[in-house]
């Protein structure tokens, strides 16, 4: 088994060193009903308080967490079997979407692994789903995934680790299955709900773990809901070493279905645990190097989006940053390209209590702009935000710059006797 996906007792407690986010932890079926109840009053409280609002949810309290993984490890399995097969035909390293497997080649090299005759994979390769270039993509190859574990026998492929054949679906069995149906039953609801209350509903990445099946899921919905504007946002974390991969494969099978490409960009809030985790573990760190490097990532991602609201203007896109080089990067392109405030293409989000002298600002000019309200039991809630308070280590320096505003505001209201207007 992949490491990654592995369960491990150390990490059973999600929330340690996570401060920026809300840990929902498993009970059982009904537990996740009764959050779906609680996504769907946040929905109507959205809808009810301004025009065009945003719910955020979390999938780890929608499903449970074991699904994600094992869904994960799947979607990776399968992801990895696709790089492998371009290493063979020279094209490691490549970009994701520049990666494209001659389909000759690749029926022979999976008839010599044992993974398919080329009478069964010559099948594989004339879906409508594939292009008529002779060649495959990740996207074809993913779309190939769908159709194939419909199939009776278990696909086998080499085991990254031994080279030995297994099987794909493994440990994803029939409560799998019932669980994946459950989910997408909770997300077909939400999304029915905030489509018919004019909000769009966002959910947010999670744990590096959970994030391939969550990411799925999520474009599972967007493909539905998304045809005649965007009502399902997904979220990437540009500290992910995968995550321009991400945003362009996303991208552009959107473009291919026709969906509007709706997407939140972060940082990211589990950066320690995630390290903690990679090294505990003993597999690579998910996360960029350096913090120069997650911000050059969230740029590269940021300006791929902008360009395709200047191309086709199918996606949109929430800056959720506290950052204020990234918030003025934004701006200067969004000039440069002619993208305009009051095209509501472009919005901006900080968490509440976070970071009012970028938020307020933003407004007055005109950007949208929103405040991410924590919402639930009071015992819940207040650790959450207490734990950030403490723990952010950028939070007492961003306080203090804010005292500084605040306080010259004060004296250049004095000045100019004026202090209550
Ligand atoms: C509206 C909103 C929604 C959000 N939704 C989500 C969500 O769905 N999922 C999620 O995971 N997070 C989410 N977040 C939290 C977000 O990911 C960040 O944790 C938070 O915004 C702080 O990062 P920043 O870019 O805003 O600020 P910055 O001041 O730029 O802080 C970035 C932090 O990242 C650290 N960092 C990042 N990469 C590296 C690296 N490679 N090496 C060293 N340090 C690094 C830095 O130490 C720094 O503390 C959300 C935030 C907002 C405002």
């Amino acid at each position: 088994r992949e490491k990654q996906y592995r369960a491990q007792q150390g990490f059973g407690d999600r929330h340690g060193g996570v401060t920026g986010a809300h840990t929902y932890f498993y009970a059982d079926e009904a537990k996740c009903d009764q959050h779906m109840e609680t996504f769907l009053r946040c929905i109507d409280a959205s809808s009810g308080s301004s025009e065009d609002g945003f719910s955020a949810i979390k999938l780890t309290a929608l499903a449970r967490p074991q699904f994600l993984v094992r869904f994960s490890e799947v979607l990776v399995k399968w992801r990895r079997f696709f790089h492998q097969m371009a290493a063979e035909q020279g094209q490691a390293g490549q970009a994701v979407l520049d990666t494209k497997l001659e389909v000759e080649k690749l029926q022979e090299a999976l008839a010599n692994l044992g993974v398919a005759s080329k009478a069964e994979s010559q099948q594989w390769f004339t879906g409508e789903n594939m292009s008529t270039s002779g060649t495959v993509d990740l996207l074809d190859w993913n779309s190939l995934f769908d159709s194939r574990t419909k199939l009776s026998r278990p696909l086998l492929i080499p085991s990254s680790m031994t080279g030995q054949l297994e099987p794909l679906l493994s440990r994803f069995g029939e409560e799998e299955e019932l669980q994946m149906e459950r989910v997408l039953q909770r997300l077909d609801v939400l999304a029915k709900r905030a489509m018919e209350k004019g909000v769009r509903l966002m959910v947010d990445a999670e744990q590096s773990y959970f994030q391939p099946a969550i990411s799925r899921l999520t474009v599972e919905t967007q493909r539905r809901f998304n045809r005649g504007q965007p009502v399902i946002y997904n979220t990437y974390q540009c500290y992910l070493k995968e995550a321009f991969n991400n945003v362009t494969g996303d991208m552009e099978l959107s473009r291919r279905e026709g969906w509007h490409f709706g997407t939140k960009l972060v940082c990211g809030a589990y950066m320690e645990q995630e390290r903690e985790r990679a090294a505990q573990m003993g597999y690579e760190d998910p996360i960029n190097p350096t913090y120069e490097k997650t911000n050059e990532m969230y740029h590269r991602c940021l300006d791929y989006v902008l360009e395709e609201i200047t191309r086709s203007r199918k996606a949109s896109v929430m800056v959720a940053s506290h950052n204020e080089d990234t918030v003025k990067f934004t701006l200067r392109r969004m000039m440069e390209l002619g993208i305009h405030p009051s095209d509501k293409k472009v919005c901006f989000g900080q968490l509440l209590g976070m970071c009012d002298q970028i938020t307020f600002p933003l407004g007055q000019a005109g950007f949208p702009v929103y405040k991410y309200v924590p919402y639930g039991p009071v015992n819940e809630v207040l650790p959450y935000l207490s734990r950030r308070a403490q723990e952010n280590r950028g939070f007492m320096q961003r306080a203090n710059r804010e005292r500084d505003l605040l306080w010259k505001e004060v004296k250049r209201r004095l000045l100019a006797g004026n202090l209550f207007s």
